[in-house]
């Protein structure tokens, strides 16, 4: 009788430590690909943009220390075992640079990689998670990566937001703070429009932008100047989609797509902005790049050259 007992008791504590086990693993190791679109969900509910929210302000070196290896998130299936996930999370082999005078992205051994890619990038936001998403769902359905500079005012009223693009395993760069006209300013204001946004984004991700465009694509010798010394690499662009051209009362989506096509080039260097209609021009635009055999470099593969 005794020992039964015993036996269901060890039985017992077996059990509990397999489940407590089994159901500890998704949540302590989580695999970066499967988690997305979870994380996706929480964070659309009010209750939880504002956990996230005070998350990225309050803790920022944990909130960091989870990003870089959701956004190496190259959909690693569930099951791995630790030795795929540390592979996994090895920084990407950096198979492209950028051509310092056409903006291009070219490879850096062009026997080996191909040349038929385009950069995609998306300008002035964070501004609205109605727009943010659907850019970010159909950058996924194409399995395509993207640079998202930023401006240090939106990511102030959204640091929810610029979590949620590093969580979908996007590249963060840095717009300035105000989106001014950096050409026209003195050296400890240019310090200040982009030494804050490295300051921000560090805070709410963890990691600062390695990447850096001047809004008007205007940046002087003090901006460059300063872009070195934060340590991204500058760049404007070399094919500008012109949706920024465009007005809520007149807008294409269609010519959005026709205006990339039309400068297209082997490494071009893609302009496009969180917009509505740009939004709805995402899908049919990568769909025909598609089609003509380009392919979307991983701004992580890209040799800042540091
Ligand atoms: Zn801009």
């Amino acid at each position: 009788m005794k020992n039964k007992l015993l036996w269901a008791l060890a039985a017992c504590l077996i059990l509990t430590a397999t489940a407590c086990r089994n159901s500890a693993e998704p949540s302590a190791a989580p695999p970066a690909g499967l988690a997305q679109p979870d994380s996706t969900g929480t964070a659309s509910s009010p209750a939880s943009s504002n956990a996230i929210d005070q998350a990225a302000q309050a803790q920022p070196p944990q909130a960091g220390q989870g990003g870089p290896q959701t956004g190496q998130a190259a959909v690693p299936p569930a099951g791995q075992d630790k030795q795929q996930q540390a592979a996994a999370e090895k920084p990407a082999p950096k198979l492209y640079k950028l051509n310092a005078k056409s903006y291009d992205i070219v490879p850096i051994d062009p026997e080996a990689t191909s040349k038929k890619v385009v950069l995609l990038t998306f300008d002035d936001g964070p501004k609205d998670k109605d727009m943010l998403e659907p850019l970010l769902d159909t950058l996924d359905k194409h399995h395509a990566k993207a640079i998202f500079f930023v401006n240090g005012y939106r990511v102030k009223q959204h640091p929810e937001l610029l979590k949620l693009i590093q969580e979908r395993g996007q590249t963060i760069g840095n717009h300035s703070w105000d989106h001014i006209d950096l050409k026209k300013e003195g050296e400890e204001k240019v310090d200040q429009q982009i030494g804050d946004v490295q300051a921000i984004v560090k805070e709410a991700t963890g990691s600062s932008p390695q990447f850096f465009r001047p809004p008007f694509g205007s940046g002087g010798d003090i901006v460059r100047a300063k872009v070195k010394e934060e340590n991204m690499l500058f760049m404007t662009w070399s094919n500008g989609s012109k949706d920024w051209e465009m007005s809520t009362k007149s807008n294409d989506p269609d010519k959005v797509v026709a205006n990339v096509l039309e400068q297209l080039r082997p490494g071009s260097n893609i302009l496009m902005h969180e917009l509505p209609w740009t939004v709805k021009a995402l899908d049919k635009l990568l769909t025909e790049l598609e089609g003509k055999e380009y392919g979307f470099v991983d701004p992580s593969s890209i040799d800042i050259g540091l």
